[in-house]
């Protein structure tokens, strides 16, 4: 019983190491603003403000 919820646990913190690497890539922002937002959907879209196109933001 222990021992499987410590490889449950270990399978947990895996997948959780994934999830931050991808959240790297989930802001996008217009270059114009300088605004940022979370990436909901698949395709960027504009920026309600000046109508620039939104770019993918990477952090350091
Ligand atoms: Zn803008």
């Amino acid at each position: 019983m222990f021992e499987q919820a410590v490889q449950v646990s270990e399978a947990f913190r895996q997948s959780a190491d994934q999830m931050q690497g991808s959240l790297h890539m989930a802001l996008k922002g217009c270059p114009e603003c300088k605004t940022t937002q979370m990436i909901a959907s698949p395709t960027l879209g504009i920026c309600e403000e000046c109508g620039s196109d939104l770019v993918v933001l990477t952090r350091e």
